[in-house]
């Protein structure tokens, strides 16, 4: 016996790199390109005249971050649980609500963190195969399980599924909780928000990393039922009570109060995706419609890691996986349409195409 027996050992999810290089056009962790609303600024100057308030914890309920994501949403605060980052609500989520010795269902292409939370909390899982146009299936999610999770827009993928079948997965499983994570849902998706009248198993999970341009300042949150949530905190307060800092606190209030900032800059992003989307069909790149500020492509001609390469080579940093299925693929992040003009240059160069796409001999 040794003591290596007694440790839990787990292979961590890896996150997308964070060069130092500040020259390189950074498009591998879907961050925003944009900063965020101008209010943070000021929240955070009043906060830096005030620094005595660090002496006291923070608010363990978050209240005033809870009182403004209950306006902007026309829910009630007890219908709101916040955390650090919306992984962090993610995985309390998978430590309260799939607690089965059936397996919870999740796609086989999907965020890569949530087999990692499963194994860690010891979660039996099944990887529910995508069809080859990497559209999910809701049949296929009508099955004995112990909890759902589908990420809606889908990443890496950035496909939406179609609103009916996420309600025929939420409907279908009355005796298990579904959790949708619409991490990227503010740039141009359907979310499910409207469907939390009706189903008492729904769990829906957003960030501020993405469409609020935050990822630094760690917020995270769901809607689910005052019950839910209340089992949620529970969980939660057994484990740490002051998860919210004092600046994600008031930062993230700051942010969700100026709501017409939040409109123009996701409309920025999804313009600016709508033309690269354009220009990579194009130059012949095959991919699915995004409904979020990546876009996940491939080009017939071009292996993905070595177009990967390439990329890296001229100054320019995407994510690729080494994943069965996806590994011919790069998830491109959407930035500001002078960063996406320099992608389609570089894309252009690598695959020696002329303007109009055709490949120059
Ligand atoms: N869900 C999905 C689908 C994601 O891609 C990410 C970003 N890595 C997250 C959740 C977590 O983001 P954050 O913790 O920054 O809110």
């Amino acid at each position: 016996m040794s003591f290596e027996d007694n440790i839990r050992k787990v292979v961590p999810y890896v996150a997308g790199e964070q060069p130092s290089d500040r020259n390189i056009i950074k498009l591998n962790t879907n961050e925003n390109p944009y900063p965020p609303a101008p209010g943070v600024r000021k929240a955070l100057e009043d906060l830096a005249a005030r620094p005595a308030d660090f002496r006291l914890y923070p608010d363990m309920n978050a209240a005033p971050l809870v009182n403004a994501l209950a306006d902007k949403y026309a829910l009630s605060p007890g219908q709101i649980y916040v955390g650090v980052g919306s992984d962090d609500v993610l995985a309390m989520c998978f430590l309260t609500f799939f607690n089965s010795d059936k397996p919870i269902l999740f796609p086989d292409i999907t965020y890569s963190f949530y087999d990692v939370w499963a194994d860690l909390f010891r979660i039996p899982y099944i990887q529910v195969p995508l069809d080859d146009d990497f559209n999910i299936h809701a049949e296929d999610y009508l099955r004995d399980n112990g909890g759902v999770i589908i990420a809606n827009p889908n990443a890496p993928t950035g496909a939406e599924a179609d609103p009916e079948t996420l309600e025929k997965i939420i409907a279908g499983n009355p005796g298990s909780i579904v959790i949708v994570d619409e991490a990227y849902v503010d740039f141009g998706a359907e979310s499910v928000l409207p469907l939390l009248h009706k189903y008492e198993n729904l769990i829906v999970v957003q960030t501020f990393s993405k469409s609020r341009a935050m990822a630094g300042m760690r917020i995270g949150f769901a809607f689910g039922s005052p019950k839910l949530i209340g089992y949620l905190q529970d969980v939660k307060f057994s484990f740490n009570s002051y998860t919210m800092n004092l600046p994600s606190i008031v930062c993230g209030t700051a942010a969700v109060r100026d709501d017409a900032y939040f409109r123009e800059m996701t409309g920025k992003i999804v313009a600016a995706r709508e033309d690269f989307m354009r220009e990579l069909r194009k130059m012949g790149f095959i991919f699915h419609d995004s409904k979020s500020n990546f876009v996940f492509v491939r080009h017939p001609s071009m292996r993905g890691e070595q177009l990967f390469s390439e990329l890296r080579r001229k100054n320019i940093c995407v994510r690729h996986f080494s994943r069965p299925r996806i590994d011919d693929y790069l998830r491109i992040t959407i930035g500001t349409p002078e960063q996406m003009a320099a992608v389609v240059k570089a894309l252009g160069e690598i695959l020696n195409l002329n303007q109009e796409g055709i490949k120059q001999s």
